[in-house]
């Protein structure tokens, strides 16, 4: 019974489904990469994302006509570490604070209920860990409760938060926060903003002008714009970028809740579709669980 426990446990990962996939199979043929293509819209790669990986692996079939199954292992790696490379030109890496910049401006941006706040917090620690000196403004000022759960970050990374009352302008909360960065000489501020989806113009507006008013104070703020989207979601993770890709200029992306789901693909069908690198991932609820994303790493992790 425990045994049957184990396998179904592998047959919900990727690699479980991809090795019942190529049951019985020793050559790579159509039904294969049918099946293959079924495993991958499963775990979110989403299908554009597919259908190119689907092509890759078919070219190199043709050139080989002998592949087998044993060898598809590798070439998935090879070319979904290929895919995420083209977003990820150069090395990976976290989201890097130049010194001469002060302060650098990250504005934080998603749905509510995504983690954005969990990784506002996370970030935070992280940036302080490295001695530099960091502001949160709660530029969120939709929800109340957003603004409690920021202030509780604060205090427990133990870093200055500027916020207002719910209901107040969020460019004012922007203004006010880097104005305070500048003046206690910060190295790295964090902005938080509400994002509701439901109507693009306001967002998209309400986006543009904590930008405008931001840059009164820091003439080229924000440096990035972190989009945070929870890879639970799937498909509405992929909408989510749609929406806030064109609401905004997004330069990076952080994908949380990786722990509580087999269907990491949307960091991979994300990262292609919208040429935009993932630097952090989800891994929890701790402040300890956000972890710099290594597309090696990842795409082992999709294998295990
Ligand atoms: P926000 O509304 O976008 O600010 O979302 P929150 O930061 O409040 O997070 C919503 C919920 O998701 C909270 O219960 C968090 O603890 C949880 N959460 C955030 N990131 C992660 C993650 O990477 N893994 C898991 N398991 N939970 C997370």
């Amino acid at each position: 019974e425990t045994l049957d426990k184990g396998l179904e446990k592998s047959k919900s990962t990727f690699f479980g489904k991809l090795s019942k996939a190529v049951a019985g199979k020793s050559k790579v043929d159509d039904e294969v990469l049918d099946n293959l293509e079924e495993v991958l819209v499963s775990c979110d790669v989403g299908v554009d994302t597919t259908l190119k990986i689907i092509d890759r692996i078919e070219a190199r079939v043709a050139k080989d006509k002998y592949l087998g199954t044993d060898e598809l292992n590798q070439i998935l790696r090879e070319e979904i570490a290929g895919l995420l490379s083209e977003t990820h030109l150069g090395e990976d890496r976290e989201i890097s604070i130049p010194t001469g910049k002060k302060p650098y401006v990250i504005m934080v941006v998603g749905v509510n209920g995504v983690g954005k706040t969990t990784t506002i917090g996370k970030l935070a620690k992280q940036f302080k860990s490295k001695g530099l000196k960091v502001v949160l403004g709660a530029g969120d000022t939709f929800r109340a409760a957003a603004i409690d759960q920021l202030q509780v970050w604060a205090e427990r990374v133990d870093v200055p938060i500027i916020k207002q009352k719910m209901g107040s302008d969020p460019a004012s909360v922007a203004f006010d926060t880097l104005n305070f960065a500048v003046a206690d000489d910060a190295d790295v501020v964090l902005i938080d903003t509400a994002g509701r989806l439901h109507n693009k113009v306001n967002l998209m507006n309400e986006l543009a002008k904590v930008k405008r008013v931001m840059q009164k104070v820091v003439a080229d703020a924000p440096h990035d714009v972190l989009l945070v989207l929870d890879g639970s979601t799937g498909q509405n993770a992929f909408e989510q970028a749609k929406q806030f890709t064109k609401a905004t200029d997004v330069t990076s992306l952080a994908v949380t809740k990786l722990d509580g789901t087999a269907k990491g693909g949307v960091v991979i069908g994300i990262s292609d579709q919208f040429r935009i690198p993932v630097k952090y991932i989800g891994v929890g609820e701790g402040i300890d669980d956000l972890q710099v994303f290594n597309k090696y790493e990842f795409v082992d992790s999709f294998f295990k």
